[in-house]
This record gives C-alpha cells, sequence and structure tokens, in this order.
C-alpha cells in the first residue's frame, strides 16, 4: 500500500484543533483531548501485515467499528471518526472508503471519501477481483466453520482477523458463525473416549 499520505495519529494529536463535519457535529472539536486519546487507545496499530490499523473497540450492527462519543452520547462510525481527526471534515453526503477493503481498520491512510456511488463502484471492483484470486479461500466449508469456531474459543484471533483471513467480507459473517447462527448443521468433531 503505497501513494497514500501517511500522517500518524501521533503527529495529528500534536496539531492545533478545528475539525469540522461529524465531529463538529457533535461538538467534538470543543471536547476535551481526552477524547482522541481515548479513541486511539482502542486502536492496534501494529498486529496487521497490511499496515491496517485495527478497531478493539465495540462494533456497529453494519459491520463497522462504532465509538461511543462519551456518557449519553451517540455512536459515530469509528472508521469516521479517524478520517476527520487526521484529514479533516467529511463533506456533506460523501461516505469514508476504505483502500484496503477491511470494514475493522481506521488507520487514516486507508480511508478516502467517496460518494455513495464510488462505494458502490469501488464495492463491485473489490468483489470482482476477489472472485478471480483470492476467493478460493473465501469459500467456507464444514471444516473451516470447525476450524474458526475453535479459534474463535481458544482466542487465537478476533471477528475481524476471522473474516480477513477467511476472505470473509465482514465480522458479522464471522459472529454469525461462532454464535451458530449459520452453520447450525456443523457440529463438533468428537475426539473424546
Ligand atoms: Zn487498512
Amino acid at each position: 500500500m503505497s501513494g497514500f499520505p501517511i500522517i500518524t495519529a501521533d503527529q495529528r494529536l500534536a496539531e492545533p484543533r478545528g475539525v469540522k463535519g461529524v465531529l463538529a457535529d457533535q461538538g467534538v472539536a470543543k471536547q476535551s483531548r481526552s477524547t482522541e486519546q481515548r479513541f486511539w487507545r482502542k486502536v492496534d496499530r501494529d498486529s496487521d501485515s497490511h499496515g491496517c490499523w485495527i478497531w478493539r473497540g465495540g462494533c456497529s450492527s453494519n459491520g463497522y467499528g462504532g465509538f461511543r462519543l462519551g456518557y449519553r452520547r451517540p455512536m459515530v462510525a469509528a472508521h469516521r471518526f479517524a478520517y476527520e481527526l487526521v484529514h479533516g471534515a467529511i463533506p456533506p453526503g460523501a461516505v469514508v472508503c476504505h483502500h484496503c477493503d477491511n470494514r475493522g481498520c481506521v488507520n487514516p491512510a486507508h480511508l478516502f471519501v467517496g460518494t455513495p456511488a464510488d462505494n458502490m463502484r469501488d464495492m463491485v471492483c473489490k468483489q470482482r477481483s476477489a472472485l478471480g484470486t483470492r476467493n478460493v479461500n473465501a469459500k467456507l466449508d464444514d471444516d473451516t466453520v470447525r476450524e474458526i469456531r475453535t479459534r474463535y474459543r481458544n482466542g487465537d484471533a478476533s471477528l475481524w482477523e476471522l473474516a480477513r483471513a477467511y476472505g470473509v467480507a465482514s465480522h458479522s459473517t464471522i459472529s454469525a458463525i461462532v454464535r451458530k447462527r449459520t452453520w447450525k448443521h456443523v457440529r463438533e468433531v468428537n475426539h473424546g473416549i
């Protein structure tokens, strides 16, 4: 991944405030710096080999990370929050897309704004390329499902990491698998006596 402006969160934290958009709408620009610091503390910048910064906070129902701005304050999308902290306001009506196609990623260098139509085109492109190449890995079968459940139960990997490792579009697909809402027919293999 190259050619994207690399601005670290640390650099941004040292810069003056003045963010508009989602953050200004929520009055975040007036908040203390502690909200930003609390946000970045939930981000794992080290464990992904593709340079993705993995959100370790809560998830929203649409498969994106969610960050609560504070007590009795709304939940915002973590990647949108990260984008605005570093790049400034998201234009009205724009969506924030991922260069890296990893919904759990909040690395500002992997995020770009587009229109909803761009987002659709982007998704279609990525699905098309996925079908041609790595989709072999995306095919789940009974054994893969057992493996995913075991790895999750043993704490080997988070939902995000499993989604990425098995070429599944969203962590919620993995969540449904480990909670046995899908692939219900797959039983544990009994290795017992
Ligand atoms: Zn990324």
